[in-house]
């Protein structure tokens, strides 16, 4: 049996954006570290965007970042402007060959499929496989994308589509999401909140076809690159032990209202990195209680009222555009919480508070 000094289960974004951050500054130097993952191969399977609120270390794997988007229901339609912080997409594929081109130079990582040959008993082990949760009443954000490239020049790929509610919605939220990589390229994607208890919503190629055809009347393209995926809008079932730190989704850096959690992850590893030493003795890191509570209101309003989602998001991007974007990426401070809880109406949330 071989033991670790850190185990890292599960190299995803969390475990691999962990490795990178220790390994870049020297705290596997004269420590060694195991990192446990089960995938056979390492290729483009997420693409990640955010509002680039706080540095990370992957600028070089961003491949298009906008200051403009716009969003839009059946009968609004609002476009908003931030240049303070923009909006960065990353290529998960140049992310994982930059990180694993780094590591693979450092002598005391190794990788493993599984944790049979691993004594885990004096390790420090920052886990980031989920847990099973099987509450039939949790929501999950799901959906599934498409890169297309068209024959033509048809996009404006100074400015992307947050969110496009003016389709099918199913007694569900549904919304469409378009990212111009260039004037013949985007990823489109068809995104839904729901319990996904329905399979009927998993029509996500007719859905995408119907939207190319007729709402962007787009006929000729080629589809480059597909992702699919779910992600939990619930805390994880995974719990914090002494010598285990959860991390990434199993350690609840989901922000539940939108899904965004990359930024978050990366925030986590620089205050694992900072505090390594004493990692074990800290308190589980959070990405702030009074997101969770806002949250956990916010999407009990969408469980009871999905139809009221496409109004409530779109006064929300009503307010002055640095303010929104600080609250959806958890930096807000407590004035521009109060202006964006301003914004919703009140009388639903206080009932949904309990
Ligand atoms: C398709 C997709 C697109 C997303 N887009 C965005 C976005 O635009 N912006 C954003 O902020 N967030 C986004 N997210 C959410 C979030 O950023 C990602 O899910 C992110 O990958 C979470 O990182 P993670 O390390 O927690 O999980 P993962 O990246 O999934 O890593 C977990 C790893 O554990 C491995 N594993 C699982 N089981 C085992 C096992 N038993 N043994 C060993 N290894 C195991 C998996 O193979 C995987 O590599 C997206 C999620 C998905 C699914």
């Amino acid at each position: 049996m071989k033991e670790f000094d850190y185990v890292i289960l599960g190299g995803g974004c969390a475990g691999l954006s962990l490795a990178y951050e220790l390994d870049i500054n020297n705290k596997i130097k004269n420590k060694s570290l195991a990192i446990v993952e089960i995938r056979e191969e390492y290729k483009r399977d997420k693409t990640w965007s955010f509002w680039k609120v706080t540095d990370h270390n992957f600028d070089d794997c961003v491949i298009k970042s906008w200051k403009n988007f716009s969003i839009n229901s059946k009968s609004e339609s609002l476009e908003v402007i931030n240049k303070e912080y923009p909006y960065q997409t990353i290529d998960s594929g140049l992310f994982y060959k930059k990180i694993l081109d780094k590591l693979k130079q450092n002598k005391n990582i190794e990788f493993f499929k599984n944790t049979d040959q691993l004594n885990l008993d004096n390790s420090i082990i920052f886990n980031s496989i989920p847990g099973v949760e099987n509450n039939k009443e949790n929501l999950w954000q799901h959906f599934k994308g498409v890169e297309i490239e068209t024959t033509k020049n048809i996009f404006d790929n100074e400015i992307f589509n947050l969110m496009d509610f003016d389709c099918d919605q199913r007694d569900n939220v549904h919304f469409f999401y378009t990212l111009p990589f260039a004037k013949n390229k985007a990823l489109i994607e068809t995104t839904w909140l729901s319990k996904m208890d329905d399979k009927s919503l998993k029509d996500y190629d007719e859905q995408l076809k119907k939207y190319i055809n007729e709402t962007l009347k787009i006929k000729n393209y080629k589809i480059n690159y597909q992702e699919e995926g779910s992600i939990p809008l619930f805390y994880p079932p995974n719990k914090a032990e002494k010598n285990k730190i959860n991390i990434g989704s199993a350690g609840g850096m989901t922000r539940l209202s939108t899904g965004y959690t990359f930024l978050n992850i990366q925030d986590h590893c620089k205050y694992i990195n900072k505090n390594i030493e004493k990692i074990q003795n800290l308190k589980p890191y959070h990405i702030g209680k009074k997101y969770q509570f806002l949250d956990n209101i916010f999407l009990n309003v969408l469980k009871k009222h999905p139809e009221k989602m496409p109004n409530i998001f779109l006064n929300m991007f009503k307010v002055p555009s640095k303010t929104v974007i600080k609250f959806l990426s958890n930096k807000s401070n407590f004035i521009e919480d109060f202006v964006i809880v301003l914004k919703m109406p009140k009388w639903i949330f206080v009932k949904n508070i309990f």
